[in-house]
C-alpha cells in the first residue's frame, strides 16, 4: 500500500469549533520560503493564485512538522484536538 491509502484509512473527528493549528495571514503572506506548503504530510497547506497560505485543519496528522519547520512563527497557535478529537490513526 502506498503512503496516501494507508492515509486514508485513518479517522478524522473534526472539532469545528476550534481550530487546533491557526495562522497569522499576515506573516505567512510575508513569509518567504513558505516551509509549511512541502512539509505537511497531508499536503493540508496550498498557495493561492493570490499568494496567501490557505490552510485547513481538518486531516491534520498531529505530527507537528509545520510546527518546527515555521521559522517566522506564522503559526500562532498549534495544540492537540481536545479530548477524543482529531486523527485516530489505522493500519488497514
Ligand atoms: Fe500537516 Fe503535521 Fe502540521 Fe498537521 S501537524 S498540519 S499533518 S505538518
Amino acid at each position: 500500500q502506498g503512503v496516501d491509502e494507508l492515509l486514508g484509512l485513518d479517522k478524522f473527528t473534526i472539532d469545528e469549533e476550534n481550530a487546533h493549528i491557526r495562522l497569522n495571514k499576515e506573516i505567512c503572506a510575508n513569509c518567504k520560503d513558505k516551509p509549511c506548503l512541502v512539509v505537511c504530510p497531508a499536503k493540508l497547506y496550498k498557495l493561492n493564485d493570490n499568494g496567501e497560505v490557505s490552510f485547513d485543519y481538518a486531516g491534520c496528522l498531529e505530527c507537528g512538522t509545520c510546527r518546527i519547520m515555521c521559522k517566522d512563527k506564522g503559526i500562532v497557535l498549534w495544540k492537540y484536538p481536545a479530548g477524543t478529537l482529531g486523527v485516530a490513526f489505522r493500519c488497514g
